[in-house]
Parts: C-alpha cells; sequence; structure tokens
C-alpha cells in the first residue's frame, strides 16, 4: 500500500458518527454539492482509471467506460436529476379506520453505512453504491477489494481528495482481516456487500449480532436458454458479449447455455463466428479482451477446460494469466463446472429437448443471480419467467439490465437480497419514515373503551 491508503481506526468511524450526527448530510444543497464533487472528480481522473483497470484486468478504455466510470456517471447523472424529487416527503392514502388522518412518507438516511466491493468491477461496485448513499444523505465507509490493488489506490486517491475523511473513508487491507474488526468495533447503520456467497452469508452473520440490516449482492450460476425460435445470430452476438466481457469474471453473465436441440448446431457455430468476428483468431492479441485476476483464479478455471470437449478456445498461457474464450459441450456428469460460478471465459453449452429437462439442470443451483431467455414466442417467454426464482434478466438479450437504472438490480435468495441503482439506491439507503397526523377535532368514541358491542362496527371499518 502507498502514503494515500487509509488503514482502520476506530476513531476515524467515531469521527464520522458524530460528522453524521451533526445532520450536516441530510441538506439537499450538501447532497447535490458532494454528487457534483464525486462527478467532476471521476471525469478529472478518466486517464489514470483506465490505467488501473488496464494494471488489473487488462481491460480495455471502451470496455472500462462501459461498465465502470461511465456508468457510474450515468448513476450520478440520474441521482443528480432526480434528488430533490426523491428526497420530498411523499403524500399517500390513510384507510378508513384512521380518517381523518394524512398520511406522509419521508426519506430519512441510515447513518454511516459500510459498502464492500469485490475485484471485478471494482470501481463501479464500491462507487455506484457511493453515490445511491450520498443522494440518501449517508455518511460511507468504503472497502475495495486488495485483488485490484491498482484501482483500489485510485478509489483511494479520489475519495481521500474529494470528501472529509468524516464524511466518505476508504478502508484499504485484506477483507478477511480487517472487515470483522470494523464490523465487530463499530456499529454501522447499514452494510452493502458485493461478493461471494460464502463472505456474504460470514457478513450477513456478523451483522447479525448488533441487528445491522444488510444488502447482499452475490453471485451464482446464472443460465441462458436459447429455444428452437430464437433469433440465433443475434442470441449467440448478445451471449457471446456478455460471457466474454472482462474475461469472463462478471456476475451477472450467462454462466452456462441450454440450448433447444433443433438449433444446437447451429447455435455453436455462430457462436464459433461471433468470437472470431469480435477478438480475432488469437484472442491474445486483441485489445478487447482482458486476462484472468490472479493465479488462483487461473488455476481453478484451467480445472474446468478438462470437464468437456473444447469446441473452440481452451489455449492458455499462466504468465500472462490468459484463458481463450472457450465454448465446452459434452459436459461430464457431476462436473465441477456446472455446480461452482465459473466466473472465467469458458461456456459450456448443454443440449435440452424440452422445458422440463432444462428446469431440472437450473434447479440444480437455484435463485440464479440472473437469467437470459433467447425466444421469439411470448408463451414461453412467460414460462420461463414464471417459472424460475432469479434476481434480474432478460429476454432476447445478455447482461444490459445492469446498465438500466430504472430497474432494480439485485439477487434473491442465494444471489442475495435487496437492490439497488437509479431511485432503488436511494431507496436502498434511506428509511422510508411514513407519519400520519390525526386531527383533534374529530375522535370517535368507537375507538375506545368500553366497547360493549362495537364489534359489528370494527368489522365494517377495519377490512
Ligand atoms: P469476495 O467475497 O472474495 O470479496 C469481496 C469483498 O469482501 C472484498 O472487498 C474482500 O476484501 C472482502 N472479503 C474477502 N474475504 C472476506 C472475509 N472473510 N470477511 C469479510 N470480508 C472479506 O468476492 P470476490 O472474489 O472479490 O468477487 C467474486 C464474487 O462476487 C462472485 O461470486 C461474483 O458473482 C460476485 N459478484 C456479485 C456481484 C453482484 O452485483 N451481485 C457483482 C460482482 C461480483
Amino acid at each position: 500500500m502507498t502514503m494515500s491508503s487509509s488503514l482502520f481506526s476506530p476513531p476515524a468511524l467515531q469521527a464520522m458518527r458524530q460528522f453524521y450526527n451533526s445532520g450536516v448530510t441530510k441538506d439537499h444543497a450538501f447532497r447535490k454539492q458532494q454528487l457534483l464533487t464525486l462527478k467532476k472528480i471521476i471525469i478529472q481522473y478518466e486517464q489514470e482509471i483506465y490505467k488501473a483497470l488496464y494494471t488489473d484486468l487488462k481491460r480495455s478504455k471502451e470496455e472500462t467506460y462501459a461498465t465502470e466510470n461511465g456508468l457510474l456517471l450515468a448513476e450520478i447523472n440520474t441521482a443528480l436529476k432526480n434528488l430533490h424529487k426523491w428526497m420530498c416527503p411523499r403524500r399517500t392514502a390513510t384507510n378508513l379506520v384512521n380518517l381523518p388522518s394524512s398520511s406522509v412518507i419521508h426519506y430519512e438516511p441510515l447513518g454511516v453505512v459500510f459498502i464492500i466491493a469485490p475485484w471485478n468491477y471494482p470501481l463501479q461496485l464500491l462507487l455506484v453504491p457511493l453515490a445511491g448513499a450520498i443522494a440518501a444523505g449517508n455518511c460511507a465507509v468504503l472497502k475495495p477489494s486488495e485483488l485490484a490493488p491498482a484501482t483500489a489506490e485510485i478509489i483511494d486517491k479520489i475519495v481521500t481528495e474529494a470528501f472529509a475523511p468524516e464524511y466518505v473513508k476508504v478502508i484499504q487491507g485484506e477483507g478477511a482481516e480487517v472487515v470483522p474488526q470494523m464490523i465487530s468495533s463499530f456499529r454501522f447503520d447499514h452494510i452493502f456487500y458485493t461478493g461471494s456467497i460464502p463472505v456474504g452469508r460470514s457478513i450477513y452473520q456478523m451483522a447479525a449480532q448488533e441487528l445491522v440490516p444488510v444488502t447482499l449482492e452475490l453471485g451464482g450460476k446464472s443460465p441462458a436458454i436459447i429455444e428452437a425460435d430464437a433469433d440465433i445470430n443475434t442470441s449467440a452476438r448478445r451471449i457471446v458479449l456478455g460471457k466474454f466481457v472482462n474475461a469472463g469474471q462478471t456476475c451477472i453473465a450467462p454462466d452456462y447455455v441450454l440450448v433447444h436441440q433443433h438449433v444446437y448446431e447451429k447455435f455453436i457455430a455462430a457462436l464459433k463466428h461471433t468470437l472470431r468476428q469480435f477478438y480475432g483468431s488469437d484472442p491474445r492479441q486483441s485489445d478487447d479482451y482482458g486476462r484472468i485476476i490472479n493465479e488462483r483464479r487461473f488455476n481453478t478455471l484451467v480445472q474446468y477446460l478438462e470437464e468437456g470437449d473444447i469446441v473452440t478456445g481452451g489455449e492458455t498461457d499462466r504468465e500472462e494469466l490468459y484463458i481463450a474464450p472457450t465454448v465446452l459441450t459434452n459436459i461430464i456428469p457431476d462436473a465441477a463446472i456446472m455446480q461452482e460460478e465459473i466466473f472465467g471465459p469458458i461456456l459450456p453449452i448443454l443440449p435440452f429437448s424440452n422445458a422440463e429437462e432444462a428446469l431440472a439442470v437450473i434447479n440444480k443451483n437455484p435463485d440464479p443471480l440472473s437469467l437470459y431467455v433467447f425466444t421469439s414466442d411470448r408463451s414461453k417467454e412467460a414460462f420461463w419467467i414464471r417459472n424460475i426464482r432469479f434476481g434480474s434478466g432478460c429476454i432476447n438479450n445478455a447482461v444490459w439490465q445492469f446498465a438500466n437504472h430504472h430497474i432494480p438490480f439485485g439477487g434473491i435468495g442465494n444471489s442475495g437480497k435487496g437492490a439497488y441503482h437509479g431511485k432503488h439506491s436511494f431507496l436502498t439507503f434511506s428509511h422510508a419514515k411514513p407519519v400520519m397526523k390525526t386531527p383533534v377535532w374529530f375522535d370517535p368514541s368507537i375507538k375506545y373503551p368500553p366497547f360493549g358491542r362495537k364489534m359489528k362496527w370494527f368489522k365494517r371499518l377495519i377490512r
């Protein structure tokens, strides 16, 4: 770590609590100013951000803009545009038994929140939640992933320059060491965690000790389904982009593809054609194809290559942490690749002949983070949406739902808890505080004892 890194210290967190309690962060003008500051500094550091993402993941500028700083700027702009509207107390209806009261929902910040991010989209997975936390009027502690150190460093620099340390603070270090220390020595008002299921589970347990609410953005095996009536070439293009962006290290990437047997061969031919079109005959030379984050992940991924027949790809280079975009067929029964989240550039293709067969495969890994269905038949769309529990999804598309800030993004069950993006980030970092106001000029005796034979009236008023 360099000079700009911040280490964990309990008094620094107490200073944040005091700052929050001063009430400064609740004003509209303050929140707006902080969002503008964040926007300005992200633009100012654009080149350093590209450099950091290239160092950590060999990402191109275009890919970085589309998936990191561009996405973040869109979120900040949305928050800036809607902040006043989101913050306004919302009048809502009042039921019969409470009339003539009026009801209003106030949106209050949660307090000092803790945001923890993984390494795969290390900038936006930390700063998009931050934009929501700022919009909602919170103080925030940020924990970037130690596995993307160049990005962690630039985030630390940006945050230190943009914000007072008692308002937004970066804490660096080994997650397994520093995160439990922080949670056990300071009561956060919310923990927003993005990362793996096992660590998510442990954070949920730690948070439960002090009843700290959590948002968990986890992973899982997200299926893509190609029906016989799908547009095969378009499906192949969209799946290749969604799977191989960031060398497959995307939580919502199609993990594997179930293809109707009638179009199985055609789809595989289209995949091969598309891969060549996107990354050339040697993807290692492509500016648009990334690398694996570290050797540990590389080793896991290389083992998967032996669990089926390689249709295309399969080349690896340990020195460079390179694994070619790979398509696997004839997966061996009970293979690890069909039980673990792949999180790399290897795409298993499985044929199916009817929906029950495909459902049986999907249900072995329940609650996927995402589902992608490719079909031209509305009844098939409806079938898959109704019969699979998943976080978010697309029809005839993949991964782009993440970039639509008008819809919530999050998992369900095994893939997470809670959601964010756009207004949903604001809501996640706010407490919806309802207040009912009742005039004093009307106080019917029916609500007070002695109740006697009032049951008949209760039944009319309350139900
Ligand atoms: P990870 O769980 O190893 O690490 C995430 C964060 O937790 C890091 O900041 C790390 O420092 C910290 N951490 C690590 N071990 C810890 C411990 N024992 N206690 C407390 N904190 C700890 O996750 P990862 O490998 O960086 O990310 C990959 C996973 O994240 C995949 O499963 C992927 O699907 C998931 N993911 C989900 C989303 C989403 O939006 N749902 C987005 C990206 C990644």
